[in-house]
């Protein structure tokens, strides 16, 4: 083999023996493979701790340093990870973002990468050195740090297989795979072999954070696939592939993390105010679903975590209105073409019928059904996962 990218995630680099452990992880695997380049998080709970640190700062710290104190939690891991491999007599190198000449551009927080200049890692890669990347940054036009969203590590590694027409992309994390359902909720979940993009993206954007979005984005683009593996096991993890067809249920994911936010108004809601009330929630970068008026009612969906954000935009903006929010479970069913024919949709319907779960909302995409419920139990997942995902 050629080419190979490991990406190892936070909780993988956390300490000391960690790094141990992923240093001889990386070994075997140079002896393998000709060239290997390693993309690293930031250690543990590093980012968490250095957001937390600047908003004792300042309640709203720029995002452009932000993306500079950030990028620091990354440099710290490919720096100590560079050290170790050498005392292990196997010679590397750490590089940040942009000396990987990793370029984004410029929306500091969240940039998405333009394109990459190999020819330093080529170089490093020439001399038999392995390349240590920190992960989740890049470079603007103005040379100015950027940084990739939480979790961003992913789309680095993915986006340097592309770059460096790697033949193998592993991102290795204390899972060693990509499961049918939650493992800690669903004891009968099972790890896949194989998933299509199409489905791990259904599963990502469901809620289950497994890998980030955008990786799995790229590798679709590109066709790429990617290996998600356990630091710690040899056995076992999935492939994120391209799949020509199939039509079964891969992943039931259950997300309680959503809220619905009901406006009401005494009188009409006029057209403009519920665009105003819209543009409103985009332009502070909220994540709205389902935005719909009905009469004097608005009503939309959002993820607990910017729950505190709307309420403190929608109570300052709308003065006139009542607002309510109640929380609710989304159940993703996901496999690709299993909206094809009715035949799952029917299944699941029965199941929550006999169980008397009271459904909101049933919304359909080419590889997923998504159902809002009120309450959903375990139990009843667990029937679901049973009934409909092979064995
Ligand atoms: N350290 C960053 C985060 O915690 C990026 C990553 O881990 O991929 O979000
Ligand atoms: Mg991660």
């Amino acid at each position: 083999m050629n080419t190979v990218v490991l990406k190892f995630g936070g909780s993988s680099v956390a300490d000391n023996i960690k790094l141990n452990v992923v240093a001889d992880k990386v070994i075997s695997l140079k002896k393998e493979a000709k060239n290997v380049v390693v993309v690293v998080s930031a250690q543990g709970k590093t980012t968490n701790q250095l957001i937390k640190e600047a908003q004792e700062l300042s309640a709203i710290p720029e995002e452009r340093e932000m993306d500079m104190l950030l990028s620091t939690g990354e440099q710290i891991t490919a720096s100590k990870l560079s050290i170790l491999l050498n005392r292990k007599g196997y010679p590397a190198i750490s590089l940040t973002g942009w000396q990987a000449g990793i370029r984004t551009n410029s929306i500091h927080t969240s940039a998405k990468i333009e394109r990459i200049c190999i020819d330093r890692m080529e170089k490093e890669l020439e001399k038999g050195k392995i390349i240590v990347v920190a992960g989740f940054q890049g470079l603007d036009e103005q040379e100015n740090i950027t940084t990739l969203g939480r979790g961003g590590s992913d789309t680095t590694a993915v986006a340097l297989q592309v770059a460096l027409k790697a033949d193998k992309c592993y991102i290795f994390s204390d899972v060693d795979g990509i499961y049918s359902a939650d493992p800690n909720m669903i004891t009968m979940a099972k790890r896949l072999d194989e998933i299509s993009f199409d489905e791990m993206q259904e599963v990502a954007d469901s809620g289950a954070k497994v890998l980030h979005n955008r990786c799995i984005q790229i590798g679709k683009k590109f066709d790429c696939s990617i290996i998600a593996k356990s630091t710690f096991l040899n056995e076992g993890g999935t492939k994120i592939c391209q799949q020509i067809e199939s039509s079964e249920v891969k992943s039931i994911v259950k997300n309680d993390k959503l809220v619905m936010i009901l406006m009401e108004k005494e009188g009409n809601i006029e057209e403009g105010e519920f665009y105003n009330i819209y543009q409103n929630l985009l332009q502070n970068n909220i994540i709205v679903e389902a935005f719909q008026k009905q009469g004097n009612q608005v009503q939309f969906r959002i993820k607990e975590t910017e729950q505190n954000k709307v309420q403190e935009i929608l109570e300052s903006k709308y003065l006139t209105y009542q607002i309510q929010q109640k929380n609710f479970v989304k159940l993703s069913i996901v496999g690709y073409g299993i909206t094809q024919d009715n035949q799952v949709l029917n299944q699941v319907i029965e199941i929550l019928k006999k169980r008397k779960i009271e459904i909101i909302d049933i919304y359909l995409t080419q590889s997923k059904i998504e159902i809002l419920v009120k309450e959903i139990e375990n139990d009843s997942v667990a029937e679901l996962h049973q009934k409909l995902i092979k064995e």
